[in-house]
């Protein structure tokens, strides 16, 4: 796999245009915000768009089932970083489990339904573009925040 240069805005809409019959589907309300200049980050590709598309995925299915889900994405450039934050209104990770959510197999969706390796993998090609990826949830508001070195 040959690293690139990406913009992240495209990476992304890629993976909702991906996933629209779902998110259409469920009724999912979506708000993508981003810098007028675009994000550019060095990359690969198809890693990048996994690391999207599982986080969209995780999203969706903590909030298909609500009255009124939300999804916000939210690309923020800085100086030396470019962050992606993706939220959900769904019903957020206990605490307790907050640490155990980035290992392999771990998952609390039913058998056949979740592999539960989704933020295994997410991690580990975020870090191996140089970047970090954080957690923030409680009760209606989970956020995911991605953070690349721009290019
Ligand atoms: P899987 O989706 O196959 O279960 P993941 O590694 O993608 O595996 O996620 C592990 C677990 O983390 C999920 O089973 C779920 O319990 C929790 N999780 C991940 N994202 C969210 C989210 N946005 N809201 C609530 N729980 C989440
Ligand atoms: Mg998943």
């Amino acid at each position: 796999p040959v690293r690139t240069k990406l913009d992240l805005l495209s990476g992304i809409e890629d993976s909702l245009a991906l996933l629209q019959h779902r998110i259409k589907a469920s009724g999912v309300e979506v708000a993508l915000s981003h810098p007028d200049s675009p994000a550019l980050v060095e990359g690969i590709a198809g890693e990048l768009s996994q690391v999207w598309t599982n986080l969209i995925v995780n999203a969706l299915d903590a909030i298909e089932k609500s009255p009124s889900p939300r999804l916000r994405i939210e690309i923020l450039q800085g100086k030396a970083h470019t962050a992606v934050k993706i939220s959900d209104n769904g019903p957020g990770i206990p605490s307790e489990l907050q640490s155990r959510i980035f290992q392999p197999f771990f998952t609390t969706k039913a058998a056949g339904v979740g592999t539960g390796m989704g933020l295994d993998l997410i991690r580990q090609i975020v870090e191996r573009h140089g970047g970090a990826i954080s957690l923030d949830s409680r009760p209606g508001e989970t956020t995911f925040e991605i953070q690349l070195p721009l290019s």
